[in-house]
C-alpha cells in the first residue's frame, strides 16, 4: 500500500463544499456524551478547513443502528458539543444524504459547518452501496477522510464516496499513516513488535507480515499459549486456538529462517479459573511455561518474562505494541501489562500502541503521554500492521 497520501493541505478548499468523514462514534449514557475525546481529536482538521474558507459537511457513524433511524443514536448530541467546542453553530441535518442534508449544504457559507445524521441510519452505508455513495458525493466537491478507526471498512462514507469525489486525508489519518507507515516501510532498528491480547485468531495473521519487518517479535498475553502448545508445552485451560498450531510452527520456522528473534513467555501467572467478576479476587501462582498444570489457566506473564520482554524493549529504536500481556483489568493480573507499558514509556524509541484495550491500558496506567503514538483504531491498526490495504486510505489521492 502507498502510505504517501495527499492531505487537506494539498488542495484548495476555499469556497468548496468539503465532505469530511470523522470518527464521532462517542460513548453516550442516557443521551449524554460521556467522553468527547474523539470530537476533540477531530478539531484540527475541522479548524483547518474553516480557517481556509471551506464549507464543511461533517459525517460519521455512531453505534450500530443497522440501517434504521434510532433516536438514541442520533448525532444531534455531537452537533451540540461541536458547536460548543468550535464556538459556532453546527447545523444538524435531519437525514444522511436526503433532502434536508442537501438543503442545508446548499445554504452553507465559507467557514460554516454542518453535520449529517448517523451514516449507519442508511442501509447502504455498510454495504458500500454506490447509490448512497453517489448521494453523499452530490453534497460536496471534495472528500476528506479523517476517521482512522473505520478506515479498514469499505463503507459508503469511508471509501465508496471517493469513487465520485477527489479524496484527501485529514490530520488524524495523516498522523496514523505517517507514523505507522514509516515504522513498517523504513523503521529505525532494532524494530521490536509485541503482541498480546485475546483475539488470538485475528492477531495470528499479523505475525506473518511482522516477521518480514521486525528484528524481534515478542508474544505474550492470551496469544502466547497457542505458540507454547505448538512447541509441545501443555497449556491447561489457557486460551488456545487449536486450529492454528501448524500455523504457529510455520511462523516459528519463518522467524528462524529470517533471523528474527521470537520471544515467548518463560513463566506465567496461573489461576484455577478466570476471575469473576473480572476485577474480583483471584488466587494465583507463577509457574514455568513448560509446567502449566491441566487444571489451571495462564492469565499473565510471570516475573522472568517481564524482565525478558522489558530488556528487549530497552535496546529497540522502534516498538509496536498491540494487545495486553494479561488480564490487566484485574490488578493481580496487570503486572505484565504494566511492565511492558513502563518499558515503552521509559524507552527513547519511537513507540506505537495499537489496539483498543492496549491503548486503554496505557491511559488507565498513566503512560499515555510517554508513548509516541497511540493509534485511535483497534481493528484498523491491526490490519495496517498486517500489511493489508485499508479501503479508507487506499481511496485517497497519492502524493
Ligand atoms: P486489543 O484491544 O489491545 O487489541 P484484545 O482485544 O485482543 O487487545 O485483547 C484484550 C483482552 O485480552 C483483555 O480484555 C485481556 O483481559 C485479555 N487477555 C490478555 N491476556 C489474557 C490471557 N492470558 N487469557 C485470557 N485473556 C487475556
Ligand atoms: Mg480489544
Amino acid at each position: 500500500m502507498n502510505y504517501n497520501k495527499k492531505s487537506v493541505e494539498d488542495v484548495e478548499v476555499r469556497g468548496k463544499r468539503v465532505l469530511c468523514r470523522c470518527d464521532f462514534n462517542v460513548p453516550t449514557k442516557e443521551g449524554k456524551i460521556t467522553s468527547d475525546k474523539r470530537i476533540v481529536a477531530a478539531l484540527p482538521t475541522i479548524n483547518y478547513l474553516r480557517e481556509h474558507g471551506a464549507r464543511v459537511i461533517l459525517c460519521s457513524h455512531m453505534g450500530k443502528p443497522k440501517g434504521e433511524y434510532k433516536p438514541e443514536l442520533s448525532l444531534k448530541v455531537v452537533a451540540d458539543r461541536l458547536s460548543e467546542l468550535l464556538g459556532v453553530k453546527v447545523r444538524m441535518a435531519k437525514d444522511v444524504a436526503g433532502e434536508d442534508a442537501h438543503r442545508l449544504a446548499s445554504e452553507l457559507q465559507d467557514g460554516d459547518v454542518m453535520l449529517l445524521e448517523n451514516t449507519r441510519f442508511e442501509k447502504g452505508e455498510t454495504k458500500n452501496d454506490p447509490e448512497l455513495s453517489k448521494k453523499l458525493a452530490e453534497l460536496a466537491d471534495i472528500f476528506v477522510n479523517d476517521a482512522f478507526g473505520t478506515a479498514h471498512r469499505a463503507h459508503s462514507s469511508t471509501a465508496g464516496v471517493a469513487d465520485y469525489l477527489p479524496a484527501y486525508c485529514g490530520y488524524l489519518i495523516a498522523k496514523e499513516v505517517g507514523i505507522m507507515g514509516k515504522a513498517l516501510a523504513d523503521p529505525e532498528r532494532p524494530f521490536v513488535a509485541i503482541l498480546g491480547g485475546a483475539k488470538v485468531s485475528d492477531k495470528l495473521n499479523v505475525i506473518n507480515n511482522l516477521l518480514e519487518k521486525v528484528d524481534t517479535l515478542i508474544i505474550g498475553g492470551g496469544m502466547a499459549y497457542t505458540f507454547l502448545a505448538a512447541k509441545g508445552c501443555k497449556v491447561g485451560k489457557s486460551l488456545l486456538d487449536a486450529e492454528k498450531l501448524d500455523y504457529c510452527r510455520d511462523m516459528m520456522k519463518k522467524a528462524e529462517e529470517k533471523g528474527v528473534k521470537l520471544l515467548l513467555p518463560v513463566d506465567t501467572v496461573v489461576a484455577k479459573s478466570f476471575p469473576d467478576p473480572i476485577d474480583g479476587p483471584v488466587e494465583v501462582c507463577t509457574v514455568a511455561a513448560e509446567e502449566i498444570g491441566d487444571d489451571v489457566m495462564g492469565l499473565d506473564i510471570g516475573e522472568k518474562t517481564r524482565e525478558l520482554f522489558a530488556d528487549a524493549v530497552k535496546s529497540a529504536k522502534t516498538v509496536v505494541w498491540n494487545g495486553p500481556m494479561g488480564v490487566f483489568e484485574n490488578p493481580t493480573l496487570a503486572k505484565g501489562t504494566i511492565a511492558v507499558a513502563q518499558a515503552l514509556a521509559d524507552s527513547e524509541a519511537v513507540t506505537i500502541v495499537g489496539g483498543g484495550d492496549s491503548a486503554a491500558a496505557c491511559e488507565q496506567l498513566g503512560f499515555a503521554d510517554k508513548i509516541t503514538h497511540i493509534s485511535t483504531g483497534g481493528g484498523a491498526s491491526l490490519e495496517f500492521l498486517e500489511g493489508l490495504e485499508l479501503p479508507g486510505i487506499a481511496c485517497l489521492e497519492d502524493k
